[in-house]
Order: structure tokens, then C-alpha cells, then sequence
């Protein structure tokens, strides 16, 4: 078969994306406005704000939880609270910019430490190693919302007095060993992007380890004003408005259905790639109610036949639009490259994932024959590629 004559037999007639928001019925969002629009109040901890902030304290089960504007005003806000802003932070290469952009922004110089190969997430047997005079706190990511390995982090912090924040933008309602995984550390960022999980359209929330400190966070959040004429620190804005906090109420209700049927996709997808040779779907994490917000998958080149981005190319010319979470590496940016700790030899698990990695389609509404499908898609795309007169495989041209 060629390449054309695939994708014709394989092209679905709409684009799946790799997620999808989950839309509450329009009516609800509108009466949500009618009452906006009669108080009058938009944004400062309005009734919608200060509903969204409990309720979602007691779903995640959290108690000093504060909301914001977005997950990377979070960050900042978090290493603020800590008076983390100068020195070195240990942190992952393999995430979405924002987690060492964060640093950057409070003028902290970022060491890359390497990732396991099995979790995907930091490698505590590399962090000590990296650990000198200027090293303030650990900035480890819940990557794809799979526990890090929370408990030997800890005992490093202990053991050097490091601080330790988690970037929990994945990690919403997971629990871990039966508590919320963002009751570990520190503090821990979530992030409530349109493309997450659970969603506020915009907008984040920073878990605090005491009353005192959420009250602190609250002041950074607006400011750094704590009445009409003090100002007690140097404050952003960082406040979620009435809209989001709306829209944010809605979603909560649909929330438990969203993880549920992602739950049944993965389990779809686990079964539909397990026997295809060079596929590797990642552990199911132990001790952990996972929430299923992503599906990555490992490609390995040599044994499927077909290296990932060819058959990224392949997926995206059907119409299924996997993508490379998280393909460059963040230390190949060039704010970052020139790092010591960014050299690709001090990352090797971390540069081999980054090239390996597709996250496939997952949202709750994602139709099952959707996802047979594209489990076909990624079967047959192996068989169809022409081999030499040995076996080897040789390897399709990205030309779709
Ligand atoms: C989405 C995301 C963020 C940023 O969150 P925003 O709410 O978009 O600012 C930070 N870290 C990770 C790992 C993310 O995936």
C-alpha cells in the first residue's frame, strides 16, 4: 500500500484533537451571567470566586486552596511565598515551558536533572548530585499527572533544607497513597487551561500548607494589597474573574464523568496497542487514582518499524492530531541552552523520551470506535512500511 492509498482507507472526516473541553449546557452559563450582570461585581473575590475556591478545596480535598487567573501566575506567586528569588532551582527538562519560565521570571537559575525512564518524572537518584551552596528548592512536575516520586524527594529536601514546589498542572483530583497528590510538598501549582483536564477556561490554583500562608497568597495575588492602604509585599495580578469562576462551577458538576470516561478510553487504548511490537504504553502508576488526562505512548523506531515522527505525520494526515508532549525538550530553548546543566549528555532519558513520546487522543466524549480506530491507524501504519529483502525496515520518507 502507499502512503496515499493509507491515509485514504484511514482519514477520518473530522480532526480529532488530542483533547477537548467539556461544555456545560449554554442555559446554565447564561443564568451564571444574568446574575453577574445583576450584581454588577466581575472580578476581586466576587460570590462566583469564593463558590469555586470552596467547592473545589472540598473536591480535591484541600484545605488552603487559592484561585487564579491562570497556573504560571501561580508558579510565580509560589516561589514569591517561599522568598525564592535569586539562586538555583533543581527542576525537570521534560515539561511545558511554564515550569522553568516561572523561574526565570523570579530571576532563579534552573538545573536540569534528568527524569526516570519508567515514571517519567524527575529521577530522585540524579537530584542530590546537583545539589550546591545556591540550590533554594526542587520544582519536580506531576508529568501527565503521574506521581512523582514524592517520598524520596522529601527526604532530600529534608536532608538540605530545600523547599519543595510541585507543578501539578496535570495532577487535578489524582490521589496518591489515598490523600490528594496535591497535598504533597511545599506547595503545588494546578493549572485550569482550557486544554486541561478540569477547566476554568483560563485559570490555576495554588495549594498552601497553612491558613497563614494561603493568606499571604491571597494578598500576592491582588497586589500585595492587604487593605486600602498597605501594601505588604510585592503582589501581581494574579485573580481569577467572575466569568472564569462561572464557568469553572459548571465543569466541577462533570468533572467526576470526564475522569470516569477517560478512564474507559485508556483502558480502550491499553487494549487495543498492547500486542503491537515497539509500542510501549507507560505503567499504570501504583497506590494512585489516577485521572487519566493524557495518554502517552513511547515509540520505539527500531522495533515498530516507523520512527514517531513519521507516524505523527501519518496520524496527522488521517486526521487524528496527536501531539509531541514534550517535544523540545525545555533546555533546548535558547534562554536555556547555554545552562551546564541543559547539555543533552547530563539528560539522556530525558532527550531519548522527548523523541520517543506521542500523547494520543483522550477527552471524555471521545467516541470508542474513535479510538479503535486509531489503535488500527497505529497497527497497520507499522505492517504497511516496505522492508528490504533482510527485514530491516526501511523507514517511510515523512513525505504525507
Ligand atoms: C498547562 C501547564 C502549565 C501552565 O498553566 P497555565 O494555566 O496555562 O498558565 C504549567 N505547567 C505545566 C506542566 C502545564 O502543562
Amino acid at each position: 500500500m502507499t502512503d496515499q492509498e493509507f491515509i485514504q482507507q484511514f482519514r477520518l472526516p473530522e480532526p480529532v484533537h488530542v483533547t477537548r473541553p467539556a461544555m456545560p449546557d449554554l442555559k446554565d452559563y447564561v443564568e451564571y451571567l444574568t446574575g453577574i450582570w445583576d450584581r454588577k461585581w466581575l472580578t476581586n473575590a466576587g460570590p462566583l470566586h469564593e463558590a469555586l475556591e470552596r467547592e473545589i478545596s472540598s473536591f480535591l480535598g484541600v484545605p488552603h486552596l487559592s484561585l487564579f487567573c491562570n497556573g504560571t501566575i501561580a508558579l510565580l506567586v509560589a516561589l514569591e511565598v517561599l522568598d525564592i528569588d535569586d539562586g538555583e532551582v533543581i527542576t525537570t527538562p521534560f515539561t511545558f515551558p511554564a515550569t522553568t519560565h516561572a523561574l526565570h521570571w523570579n530571576r532563579i537559575r534552573p538545573v536540569f536533572c534528568d527524569i526516570d525512564p519508567e515514571t517519567l518524572n524527575l529521577d530522585p537518584c540524579r537530584i542530590e548530585p546537583l545539589i550546591g551552596p545556591e540550590t533554594r528548592a526542587i520544582l519536580p512536575v506531576h508529568v501527565y499527572g503521574r506521581p512523582c516520586a514524592v517520598e524520596a524527594i522529601q527526604k532530600i529536601a529534608e536532608k538540605h533544607g530545600l523547599r519543595v514546589i510541585y507543578d501539578a498542572a496535570h495532577a487535578f483530583g489524582v490521589k496518591y497513597n489515598g490523600k490528594p497528590l496535591v497535598s504533597y510538598g511545599d506547595l503545588s501549582v494546578l493549572s485550569f487551561h482550557a486544554t486541561k483536564l478540569f477547566s476554568t477556561i483560563e485559570g490555576g490554583a495554588l495549594i498552601s500548607g497553612s491558613d497563614l500562608q494561603r493568606k499571604r497568597v491571597n494578598f500576592l495575588k491582588n497586589f500585595g494589597i492587604a487593605d486600602e492602604e498597605t501594601v505588604v509585599g510585592p503582589g501581581i495580578n494574579g485573580k481569577m474573574n467572575e466569568f472564569q469562576a462561572a464557568f469553572g462551577l459548571m465543569q466541577l458538576k462533570m468533572v467526576d464523568y470526564e475522569i470516569q470516561n477517560r478512564g474507559a478510553i485508556a483502558a480502550l487504548y491499553r487494549d487495543g496497542l498492547k500486542d503491537i511490537s515497539g509500542i510501549t504504553m507507560l505503567q499504570e502508576a501504583h497506590d494512585t487514582e489516577p485521572n487519566n488526562g493524557y495518554f502517552p505512548i513511547l515509540i520505539d523506531a527500531e522495533r515498530y518499524g516507523v520512527t514517531r515522527d513519521e507516524l505523527f505525520a501519518v496520524l496527522r494526515q488521517c486526521n487524528i492530531l496527536a501531539r509531541k508532549y514534550f517535544y523540545p525538550l525545555i533546555s533546548h530553548a535558547s534562554c536555556y541552552a547555554s545552562l551546564a546543566s541543559a547539555a543533552p549528555s547530563n539528560l539522556m532519558v530525558a532527550e531519548r523520551v522527548s523523541r520517543q513520546v506521542l500523547c494520543l487522543p483522550i477527552y471524555g466524549d471521545l467516541e470508542p470506535a474513535v479510538v479503535r480506530h486509531i489503535c488500527r491507524v497505529i497497527a497497520e501504519c507499522r505492517q504497511s512500511v516496505s522492508r528490504h529483502d533482510d527485514g530491516a525496515p526501511i523507514y517511510r520518507q515523512a513525505r504525507v
